[in-house]
C-alpha cells in the first residue's frame, strides 16, 4: 500500500509542557491563543528531538463523523510526520467515548471505518501503525477501575473541556461517563505506555489528568508509566465556520473528504468581519485570522504574508484565497481517499489487525498493573 508523500514538517509545533499549559477557560480565549500559535516561526524542536530516541505516540478521534481540517492541521499531519521519522504510532478510535455527550452512538462502526479511510488518505502507514477501537480491547477498559481511584471527584469536575462539552451536549442529563472519560483517556494512553500525544488544545486538561494518574500510580505502587507529553501544532484550535472550535458534532466543519464545491460553499459562509483591510490579528479578528492561518498552513507560509497579499481585498477575496489553498493542498489526499473508498474490506482489515495488536499490548500492561497492585 503506497502512502502519499509525507506532509511538510510543521514549523511551529511545541511541546505543551514547555509553554503555559493552563487550558483556556473560554472558547474565545482558546481561539485567540490558538491563532496566535500560527505566528510561531521556530523550527519544530520536539519533532526534531523525538526522532532521536524510541517514542510511542498515542492519539485518537471519536467515531462521531468524518475528520476535518481541524484534525488534519491540529494533529494528523504531525502524526504522519512523526511516523515517517520512524516513531511508533498508535491510534485509538474511542467508540465508547461517542456516548459521552449523546444517548446512543450513531453508526459507530461505519464512522470508525471512515476514520481509517481518512488516516490512510492522509498518509498514515497501516503496516506500521496500530489503529484500534475501545470496545475491542477489554484489558484497556479494565485499567479504568484502578485509575479512577487515583483522581478526586473535585479534580474531575473542574475540567474546562468537560464543562465546554457539557454546554454543547445533546443530553438532557450529564452522565457519569462524561465526567470520567478523561480517566478512560488516561487508560488509552497509558495502556501502551505512550510518551507523546499529538492533540488539539481542548485535550490539554485531559493530558494533565493522564499525567497525574501516571505519577500517582508510580508513587503508590511501582514505577510503570511514563508521564506523557502533549504535542501541539501551529493550529491547536482551528475555528469552524461559525467561529467556534471546528468540531465533527457542531455542524461547522469542513471535512477532509468534502468535494471542492462544498469546500467553497462552506468557506463562503465562514464568520469574518466587515473591515475590508485584511490583517492578521488573532485577538481582535479571530475569524479573519483563522482563514489566514488556514491558507498559510496549506501553503507553508506565514499568515501575515498572506494578509499583506490580500491587503484591502476584503473577506470575499480572503475566502476565495483560502478555498483555493485548501482545495489545492487536499487534492492528492482526496484523490487517494476516493481510491481507498472503493474497497472497504481493507479498512476493516486494518481495524482487525490493529485490535489484535492493541489487545496483546493491553494484556501485558494489565498483567503488570495487577502484579504492582498485588491483585490476581
Ligand atoms: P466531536 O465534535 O465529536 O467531539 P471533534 O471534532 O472535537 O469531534 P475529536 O474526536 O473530539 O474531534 O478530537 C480528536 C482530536 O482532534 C483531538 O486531539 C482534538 O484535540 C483534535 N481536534 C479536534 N478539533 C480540533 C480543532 N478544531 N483544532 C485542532 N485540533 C482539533
Ligand atoms: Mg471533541
Amino acid at each position: 500500500m503506497t502512502a502519499p508523500a509525507p506532509a511538510p514538517a510543521e514549523t511551529g509545533a511545541v511541546r505543551a509542557a514547555d509553554r503555559d499549559t493552563a487550558a483556556a477557560e473560554s472558547t474565545k480565549e482558546s481561539a485567540q491563543e490558538s491563532v496566535q500559535e500560527g505566528t510561531r516561526e521556530s523550527a519544530n524542536p520536539l519533532i526534531a528531538t523525538t526522532a532521536e530516541g524510541h517514542h510511542r505516540i498515542l492519539t485518537g478521534d471519536r467515531p462521531t463523523g468524518p475528520l476535518h481540517l481541524g484534525h488534519y492541521f491540529g494533529t494528523l499531519r504531525n502524526r504522519v510526520e512523526l511516523q515517517s521519522r520512524g516513531l511508533e504510532l498508535m491510534i485509538v478510535i474511542p467508540d465508547y467515548q461517542a456516548i459521552t455527550d449523546r444517548d446512543r452512538a450513531d453508526h459507530p462502526a461505519e464512522h470508525a471505518e471512515n476514520l481509517v479511510l481518512d488516516y490512510l488518505a492522509a498518509g498514515v502507514d497501516p503496516e506500521r501503525a496500530t489503529i484500534f477501537t475501545h470496545s475491542a480491547v477489554p484489558a484497556l477498559n479494565q485499567l479504568m477501575l484502578p485509575f479512577l481511584s487515583l483522581v478526586s471527584v473535585a479534580e474531575l469536575s473542574r475540567n474546562p473541556t468537560v464543562k465546554d462539552e457539557i454546554a454543547h451536549s445533546r443530553q438532557s442529563a450529564v452522565s457519569g461517563l462524561m465526567f470520567t472519560y478523561p480517566v478512560h483517556q488516561a487508560a488509552d494512553i497509558l495502556f501502551c505506555k505512550a510518551d507523546l500525544v499529538p492533540v488539539g488544545q481542548d485535550q490539554l486538561p485531559h493530558l494533565e489528568v493522564t499525567r497525574t494518574i501516571a505519577r500517582r500510580f508510580n508513587d503508590r505502587y511501582t514505577a510503570l508509566f511514563p508521564e506523557p507529553q502533549a504535542l501541539l501544532s501551529r493550529a491547536p484550535l482551528l475555528l469552524g465556520t461559525d467561529g467556534g472550535k471546528m468540531s465533527k458534532s457542531r455542524g461547522n466543519a469542513i471535512a477532509l473528504g468534502a468535494d471542492e464545491d462544498e469546500t467553497a460553499r462552506l468557506l463562503r459562509g465562514a464568520v469574518t468581519d466587515p473591515d475590508r483591510h485584511i490583517d492578521y490579528d488573532p485577538v481582535n479578528r479571530p475569524g479573519v485570522s483563522n482563514l489566514l492561518l488556514l491558507t498559510a498552513l496549506c501553503q507553508d507560509r506565514d499568515p501575515r504574508a498572506v494578509a499583506e497579499e490580500i491587503g484591502n481585498g476584503g473577506a470575499a477575496l480572503l475566502k476565495r484565497t483560502a478555498t483555493e489553498a485548501v482545495n489545492e493542498y487536499l487534492r492528492p489526499l482526496r484523490a487517494r481517499r476516493a481510491e481507498l473508498a472503493a474497497d472497504r474490506t481493507v479498512l476493516r482489515e486494518v481495524l482487525r489487525t490493529g485490535n489484535a495488536r492493541a489487545n496483546a499490548v493491553a494484556d501485558r500492561t494489565l498483567g503488570e498493573v495487577r502484579a504492582a497492585m498485588g491483585t490476581f
